[in-house]
């Protein structure tokens, strides 16, 4: 177990004095890393065998082909006390399309992005989907609910069924995603590849920043793009995680300037002039900042190679998980659609993430003999659409799925058992 008792002194100090001069600041990475570094020396051995593997895979793929995106099986584990900290279903599906739609470079602020960075914009070819098989085999909603009779945990507790937490599903096949009342005003930490045992390696995020919320700052779910962004390799734009801003540090990313600010509570004007520190302009709306949540824009293609070499050659287990299986993602024009899992024997999920807001959309489910066995339809909608469809006491059997977003329709071939 590499998470020590030392580790969480050395985190409690840090964090203790960084909350005096700056309350719940977005990200926990550099000081735990920092105190990680400090409480184990192998660790230091290995961040390096990492960065080779790294470097050396970056060297040999600059010139990325364009391919469709690989998909990451997520299991949010929702530990909580109250029921404000047990996040809805909706929520959550909220939250997960916020990521993807980050990581394709499909979210709408993608346009604010200032001339001088335009070209360095990249979607990441990374995708991410709730499990629908479980470890076990079983047909799960890839979502875990665990009461803890605690007010709130530490990071460390979150990891463990044992200390008030959830034990995490294979992390070899599955991200795992702690949601939960972080203590000490934490919001989120993403384990860096290597850095943690394998049973705590994911992303913790506070309740109170998951999805669109009522955050003064954080409030549009970007926390979590920030965090699997660690997760998948990248630093904050300062420097290595050790915590050196003073244009020392280097996020080993070549696109992205180096930066002595960390714009935490800001939000830039970027129709004034753009920050800049260090020698150059500052990519101020790059998601690994901690600019407020509505002033985090993009990924780059630096950042782009990073993550793709991170999963390829440190996480590459991921893209063998069967957890996933079960989801459509059939392309509209429009933005993303996701449904599933199918089969299906409980909940069918449909959600979708359109680059403008649909003003019609229209579900019906026939029965092979023809007959219309399910009709939803709702108007002037919002960019996001989620819609749940129980099917646990329908007939078992095939059916098909016609949805029509505006001018556009899907149609998909469902089966119940
Ligand atoms: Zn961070």
């Amino acid at each position: 177990m590499l998470i020590s008792a030392k580790r969480c002194l050395i985190a409690y100090c840090l964090l203790h004095f960084s909350f005096i001069a700056a309350a719940q600041q977005r990200c926990s990475f550099d000081e735990i890393l920092k105190a990680d570094i400090e409480a184990e020396e192998a660790l230091s051995h290995r961040l390096v065998t990492i960065e080779d593997q790294l470097s050396k895979w970056i060297v040999n793929h600059e010139r990325i082909q364009e391919r469709s995106a690989y998909t990451i099986p997520i299991v949010f584990h929702i530990l909580w006390n109250t029921t404000a900290e047990n996040i809805s279903t909706e929520q959550i599906q909220t939250q997960l399309d916020i990521l993807n739609k980050d990581y394709a470079a499909k979210n709408t602020e993608i346009e604010q992005v200032p001339g001088i960075f335009a070209s360095l914009v990249a979607a990441v070819d990374i995708q991410f989907c709730l499990a629908q098989i479980a470890p076990d085999g079983s047909v799960t909603d890839g979502i875990t609910r665990t009461r803890t009779f605690v007010d709130s945990l530490d990071i460390d507790n979150v990891y463990s069924s044992a200390a008030d937490g959830q034990d995490a599903w294979d992390p070899a096949l599955y991200l795992n995603i702690w949601v939960a009342n972080l203590k000490n005003n934490q919001v989120g930490f993403g384990s860096y590849p290597g850095q943690n045992a394998q049973e705590a390696d994911g992303v913790v995020i506070d309740y109170s920043v998951f999805g669109i919320n009522d955050h003064p700052r954080l409030n549009l779910g970007r926390t979590l793009t920030h965090e699997v962004g660690h997760y998948l390799g990248l630093f904050h734009p300062w420097g290595d995680g050790l915590f050196n801003i003073n244009c020392s540090g280097d996020d080993r990313v070549s696109d992205t300037p180096i930066q002595d600010n960390t714009y935490a509570g800001q939000c830039p004007d970027l129709a004034a002039n753009l920050p800049e520190s260090c020698g150059s302009t500052d990519m101020s709306m790059n998601f690994m900042n901690y600019t407020n949540d509505e002033c985090l824009f993009m990924f780059t293609k630096g950042q782009k190679l990073r993550m793709l070499a991170t999963l390829l050659e440190i996480r590459s287990s991921l893209l063998t998980s069967s957890g996933c299986q079960n989801i459509v993602q059939p392309q509209v024009d429009k933005g993303i659609v996701s449904i599933g899992p199918n089969p299906v024997n409980g909940t069918l999920y449909i959600s979708t993430f359109l680059e403008q807001a649909a003003t019609n959309i229209e579900l019906t489910i026939y029965a092979m003999n023809g007959k219309n066995v399910y009709h939803f339809e709702a108007t002037d909608l919002a960019t996001y659409f989620s819609h749940l469809v129980a099917v646990d006491k329908w007939a078992s059997g095939p059916y098909v799925l016609v949805l029509n977003i505006d001018q556009e329709q899907i149609v998909e071939k469902l089966l119940v058992y």
